[in-house]
């Protein structure tokens, strides 16, 4: 069974809801970035003033801020069993970080999954959930950012073992039924 999984996909692909069922099906923390800079901000930590302007704008904050948080993070003793990433890697700076923190800690993933959306229904799908980072504007920029930036960290991934590409397209059990079949194989 699966224990280490990097979940990769656009904004609106429906990532963050499927981590969050492997999550608690796996009994392995759930890792989101977005989760964790959201929470920043609203706390107004230092990161969190550093991150906002990013955010609120549909940009990816700078790498050098992401690093240091998921080394804190993955350092975690609940992070020695598994987990599952939701929103980072991003970039192939970021997928290269990742790479080396995680042989310096001896782990490597199990499964890298990525959900796979057309770009139509994301628009629709991010119009229709209302966050405070989902106006039109940056849902148009975060879409352009994903294709700039993330999509270049799918043929970084797409040769290795355990690497698959799922169906995102589909009613919502259905997804799951497709990760949860990868995952527990
Ligand atoms: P998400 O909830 O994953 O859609 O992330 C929301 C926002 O947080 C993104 O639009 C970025 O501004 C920021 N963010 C989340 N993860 C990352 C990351 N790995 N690198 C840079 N920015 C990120």
């Amino acid at each position: 069974m699966a224990k280490k999984i990097i979940f990769l996909g656009p904004p609106g692909a429906g990532k963050g809801t499927q981590a969050k069922q492997l999550a608690e099906s796996l009994e392995i923390p759930h890792i989101s970035t977005g989760d964790m800079l959201r929470s920043a901000i609203a706390q107004k930590t230092p990161l969190g003033q550093k991150a906002q302007k990013y955010v609120d704008a549909g940009e990816l904050v700078p790498d050098e801020l992401l690093v240091d948080l998921m080394r804190e993070r993955l350092s975690q003793p609940d992070a020695q069993k598994g987990w599952i990433l939701d929103g980072f890697p991003r970039t192939l700076q970021q997928g290269s970080f990742l790479d080396n923190l995680l042989q310096e800690m001896k782990q490597s993933p199990d499964v890298i999954l990525n959900l796979e959306v057309p770009n139509e229904e994301l628009i629709q799908r991010l119009l229709a959930r209302g966050r405070r980072d989902d106006t039109e504007e940056t849902i148009r920029r975060r879409l352009e950012v994903y294709w700039e930036q993330t999509q270049p960290l799918l043929d970084y991934y797409r040769d290795r073992k355990g690497f698959y590409s799922v169906n995102g397209n589909l009613p919502p059990e259905e997804v799951t039924q497709s990760l949860e079949k990868i995952v527990q194989s």
